[in-house]
This record gives C-alpha cells, structure tokens and sequence, in this order.
C-alpha cells in the first residue's frame, strides 16, 4: 500500500490525489508499506543497474508507461588520490554527473514524469537553478508532453540553459531569484494545469533515494560511516536518508551512515537552524554563491532535511566560494572527476570537517557529486588561464612548454 504523509501534521492522503502540500502546508512524503515488498541481493544483482533495479521500493502502478533514459547506475569511485591528500584512507565519490543530462536530477525525473502521465498530465513545469530543468527538459520531451521552464534570468549556468533550450522546453527567465520563480510556478501549476515537479514534488524524491540504494549495492550492502552531500533545497538529502532508512527496514543493510550537508556560506540557511539547534529556518533574503545550483534561499524541504541530520547524528557546515573552488579543482586534477562548482562543496565541507577534527579520518566516506562540469563551463573560463596561441612551429612549441 502507498500513501502521502504530511510531515508536519500526519495527515495522510491517497496516492491517486494529485497534490503537492498539505492543507496545514506542510510537505509530503511518499509512504510505501514495506512489509508488502520482498527484495533480495540475488535478484537484485541479476537487474541491470540504475534507478529501476531497485523497482519494488518504487511508488509505480505496474501498469504504467514508465519514462526513462537510463538514469541512474552511476559509478562509485575510490578516491585514493584525493584521499591520500586529505587524509582520508576510505574515500569515496559517488559520481552523479554522469546521469543522462548531468545530475542526480534525473533520478527523480524518471518517477516524476511517469507519475505526471499517470496523473494524465500534457503539461509539466519547474522553476530550477538550472539542473531540474535540464532533466525536465529531456524527460519531457521523451515523454512527448509539455515543458514550461522558469529560471532566475541571468543567474543560469550556460549549460544547463542550452540543454533546457535544446529539448524543447519553454524557457522564459524570472526577474527574481529561484525563491520567486518557484513561487511563481506554484501559483501558475494551478491556474494553468501544470503538473509541479521542483522537489517539493514527493514522487520526485522517490527516485532519488536510489542513490541511498546504489551506494549500498556497490559497497556490497555494507553501507558507508557517512555520506557527504551539497544541500540547496533539500530535497536530495531528504531523499537518499529515506533510502537508507528504507534499505533498513527490509533487511538489505545493517547499519545507517551519518548524513553531512554541506551549504555555501551565501545560501546556507540548514546551517544556520541546524547550529542554532532549531526546527526550522529562516529564510535568507538574497542567497549568494558561485554554486549556482544551491544558491537558494528558502528551500522548502528543509524540514525534512533537518530531521535526516538530527535522526542520524549529523552534521550540517557551510563553506566559501574560494574553498568549493580549490575543492572542484583538487576533483578534477586528482582523480579525474569534473564537477560543477555545488558539486565541489562536499568536498570542500569534508575537508573542512576533517581539519575541525568533527570527522573521524578513519571513516568510511562517501562524498556526492552531484552535478557535471560541462553544466558551467564559465566558471572554469574565469577562474583558469585560458591557452595561449603560438605558431605551428616545433621550437616555439618547445619554448612555451615547461612541465
Ligand atoms: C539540485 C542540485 C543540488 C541541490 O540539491 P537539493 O535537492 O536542492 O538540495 C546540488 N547540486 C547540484 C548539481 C544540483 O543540481
Ligand atoms: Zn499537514
């Protein structure tokens, strides 16, 4: 049996309900009865891997026409490098760049557009930072439905804008930041029959708890100590907590890891509450940071993700744009990962953590990357020197280069 829970007052709905809050405004959240589900290593493994190996802990009709493009099965890196340098013995990335379009957002795609034509919705829509409408973009398309797209204008990583652009989306530009736009696409979700899929969509974060699930499977089902993960609107940490929990509770794994958000110190209102040892959080006005995909003010799953901190003794850390910086290039120049700049703040968190002496260096660790770096290339064009040019002779060329 599936059911919606309000998070805040218990009220329950029924899954065929097509709703997005409570009545009490709340966020829900999908509650799938997992004693119904048997679910073994065996059968799991003789799967393809990706987001539906894992199809009975999905909240999906059988009969549905499932939209997909492969998501999910992403590699599970060990970072020897990188975990030499910072002191880490048991270092791993978890790569979710390499998603169909470049992010994690395609997991919760998968379900959310499936759900969307179960719902016999011809329109879909989101307001993003950038990644979430990619995805949309392409599942969308994909699905052969419609696709409305508003972004804070001028604040869109180039990458993610072309590929909403190059899927057909409508993509109109907000004067506002993503608060506003999200605001915005909630009241047009209503008026014009748009069916939501910004994070505050529960069906959505169903599918991204597979991450929880595919670290797990590749670790042999002996969970990591702690999983390190960039937070914006809470959504993914909320998400893969409940995947763990869920793994839990049908006997997959033993243990739970420690759940770690890292936020940048412009946008960094979990951090705030979190420190403060408060429920909830104020919402921060005008949210800054380089991390254009957790540049965000007042997420709306952040009650959620406040309880996945406390419910498993976690930590919650903010960093600068210089650190996520110097963290996205010690990804990419050590252990060949490209990420982009949010990416790069579970790294940067993790080090700050570790000299703090609040991570023990002999955890296990799984940091997340969530998004690739083709998503922002400017970034790299304004902090890196770009190539000189010489002419097509071998002795210039043996001038200019000095390893
Ligand atoms: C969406 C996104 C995040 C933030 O995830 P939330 O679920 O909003 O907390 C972090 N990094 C990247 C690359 C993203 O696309
Ligand atoms: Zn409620």
């Amino acid at each position: 049996m599936i059911q919606l829970r309000c998070i805040k007052c218990n009220k329950k709905y029924p899954p065929e309900k097509r709703i997005y809050t409570c009545q009490c405004s709340g966020v829900l959240e999908v509650e799938i009865d997992l004693g119904e589900v048997s679910i073994d290593k065996d059968r799991l493994r003789r799967r393809k891997f990706g987001v539906w190996r894992y199809r009975e802990l999905l909240p999906i009709n059988k009969e549905s026409k499932i939209i997909t493009l492969g998501e999910g099965g992403t590699p599970l890196y060990k970072a020897e490098t990188l975990g030499r340098k910072i002191g880490v013995k048991n270092l791993y990335i978890k790569n979710e760049g390499a998603n169909p379009t470049g992010s994690f957002k395609d997991r919760g795609m998968t379900i959310g557009v499936t759900k969307a034509l179960e719902f016999g919705a011809t329109i879909v829509g989101c307001a993003s930072t950038g990644n979430t409408s990619a995805s949309l973009a392409a599942y969308a398309a994909k699905a052969q439905i419609k696709c409305l797209v508003l972004l804070p204008s001028g604040k869109i990583a180039l990458g993610k804008l072309a590929q909403a652009i190059l899927h057909g989306a409508k993509v109109i530009g907000i004067k506002g930041n993503f608060d506003t736009a999200l605001k915005l696409v909630r009241e047009a979700s209503e008026e014009l029959n748009i069916y939501l899929l910004n994070s505050i969509n529960p069906w959505r974060l169903e599918g991204q708890k597979t991450e929880a699930f595919e670290i797990a499977d590749q670790l042999d089902f002996q969970p990591p100590d702690r999983v390190v993960l960039p937070v914006g609107n809470c959504g993914n940490i909320s998400a893969i907590w409940k995947g763990f929990k869920e793994l839990k509770i049908v006997g997959l794994i033993d243990s739970l890891p420690i759940m770690t958000g890292i936020q940048a110190k412009g946008a960094s209102p979990v951090v705030k509450a979190f420190k403060q040892g408060r429920e909830d959080i104020t919402p921060v006005e005008k949210p800054e940071t380089i991390a254009s995909a957790i540049r965000i003010g007042a997420p709306v799953n952040a009650l959620k993700a406040l309880r996945a901190l406390k419910e498993s003794g976690g930590i919650a850390e903010s960093v600068s744009d210089d650190e996520i910086l110097n963290a996205q290039k010690m990804i990419a120049c050590l252990e060949g990962i490209g990420v982009e700049p949010a990416s790069a703040s579970s790294i940067a968190g993790l080090i700050k953590l570790l000299e703090a002496g609040e991570i023990d260096r002999d955890e296990r660790i799984v940091c997340i990357t969530t998004g690739h770096a083709l998503k922002d290339p400017e970034i790299i064009f304004k902090e890196y020197e770009r190539p000189i040019e010489i002419e097509p002779r071998l002795d210039k060329l043996k001038e200019v280069i000095k390893w």
